[in-house]
């Protein structure tokens, strides 16, 4: 592939959303770019998620109590969180880096990290929306919080109240005034949390038509390529070899693989902290008189529903951290299906066919911030993964912070904590 300007060409390594928008805005500043991909790039987690993009989720994972939470889920085989019991030296490290990350003072540093980069992604959708021209159902109907319970909407309330000391703006809602919102489907709860500032769009169609605007402007993909080793030399990687021994020269490489990304760190002696976690999606075309407008999240159940484009409903959900593999647990999908009558009483939903369920590998760093910048060890490495239930959110932003790093800008937001060698 003959080199079209002096600008460095940049390989990425993973066709997922995060790949893809960085690969958008290098091209955008004239970089050549090849994404290698190593399955035919038609699935993955990317596809089936929930579509939401959440300013919303500004609060790790990793919080006082969760751990606790936790263990008590992993007693009930349809509860939204699962950690397989295994003796993996991997999985034991993360526990204990998720363990420390679990504590208030962490958490007050993580919240404005969180903010500032789904603010920034969230105003990048909203430019690509309108730029590009293409349409990938990108709607700002905000997002629901739905408590059941009168506990989790105290809970939830007072989460409130931090989102709008941080700036994101969060309403709390009595029955009657959510039942106004969603006329059709009348949640039973007892309240709700609405987030205005949410957003959603229907992710297949996004990766779809940005791929094919990626191909359009001479990016090019080399699919059912994967990368399994590197060359060498001093600090800068030379090359990346394929599976089948070829050898792709590079001279700005991302690693952009997803929950796959700690596999190709550790051959560079690079330390990142991951774990696979699991989640299921099954979609539906909406039902007749009991429209659901607004996305939202059943707390309690850590379901997420989601209205989409061409009449479709998206039910999506658990957090299954057990490696990396393709098992579909029915169980945590019945999980999924049963928690929506409780919410929702007289909608018709079933236990999908097991060849109906679609599943997602997200990819958790233990402190819950994403994995982005260059590394110190290798002076031509960037590395965007981590980003866990927010990927697609955070998209935007990650790709233009690398963009940013690789031009050596300004980076439009702090990125220190996202420090992919803070654990090395
Ligand atoms: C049920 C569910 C619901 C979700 N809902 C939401 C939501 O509403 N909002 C949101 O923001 N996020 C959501 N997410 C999370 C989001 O889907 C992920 O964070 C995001 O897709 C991760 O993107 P990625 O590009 O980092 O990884 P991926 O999409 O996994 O892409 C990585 C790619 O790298 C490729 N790869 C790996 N190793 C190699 C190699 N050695 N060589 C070549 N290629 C390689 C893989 O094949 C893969 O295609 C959800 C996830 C799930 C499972």
């Amino acid at each position: 592939m003959a080199k079209q300007n002096n600008l460095p060409r940049v390989v990425i390594i993973g066709g997922g959303v995060i790949g893809l928008y960085s690969a958008y805005y290098l091209q955008q500043n004239g970089y050549q770019i090849t994404i290698v991909e190593k399955t035919d790039g038609s699935d993955g987690c990317s596809y089936g998620n929930a579509g939401m993009i959440v300013p919303s989720h500004f609060i790790p994972l990793a919080v006082p109590g969760m751990i606790e939470k936790g263990i008590r889920w992993m007693f009930n085989a349809e509860s939204p969180f699962y950690v397989k019991p295994r003796l993996n030296w991997d999985l034991l490290t993360w526990g204990l880096k998720f363990y420390q990350a679990a504590n208030n003072k962490q958490v007050s540093k993580a919240m404005p990290a969180l903010r500032d980069i789904s603010l920034l992604s969230k105003k990048l959708y909203q430019t690509f929306a309108s730029e590009t021209g293409f349409d990938f159902a990108f709607a700002e109907k905000g997002l629901m919080m739905l408590c059941k319970t009168q506990h989790s909407f105290d809970e939830e309330a007072s989460v409130a109240e931090t989102a709008n000391k941080l700036g994101i703006e969060a309403k709390v809602l009595s029955v009657p005034e959510l039942h106004q919102l969603e006329p059709e489907i009348k949640p039973d709860v007892a309240g709700a949390v609405y987030y205005p500032g949410d957003a959603h769009l229907y992710p297949n169609i996004l990766i779809k038509n940005l791929k094919d605007l990626l191909q359009k402007s001479g990016v090019s993909f080399l699919n059912d390529t994967e990368i399994t080793g590197f060359d060498i030399n001093g600090n800068t990687i030379s090359s990346i070899r394929t599976q089948t021994g070829n050898t792709i020269a590079v001279e700005e490489l991302v690693i952009a693989t997803g929950s796959w990304s700690p596999i190709l760190a550790r051959q560079l002696n690079i330390n990142l902290p991951m774990q696979a976690g699991k989640g299921y999606s099954t979609t539906y075309q909406q039902v007749a008189g009991k429209q659901l407008n607004i996305p939202s999240i059943l707390l309690e159940a850590r379901v997420a529903i989601t209205p989409m484009a061409e009449n479709l409903i998206r039910f999506g959900g658990t957090m299954e951290i057990s490696g990396i593999n393709s098992h579909i647990n029915m169980n945590r999908v019945r999980g999924i299906i049963k928690a929506v009558p409780a919410f929702f009483p007289d909608y018709p939903i079933e236990v999908p066919a097991q060849d109906k369920v679609w599943y997602g590998l997200r990819p958790c760093s233990p402190d819950g911030l994403p994995y982005i910048g260059r590394t110190q060890k290798y002076k031509n490495l960037i590395i965007a993964s981590g980003h866990a239930m927010m990927g697609l959110s955070l998209a935007p932003a990650t790709g233009k912070l690398v963009q940013e790093i690789i031009t050596q800008q300004q980076p439009s937001i702090d990125i220190s904590l996202y420090d992919p060698e803070r654990y090395d």
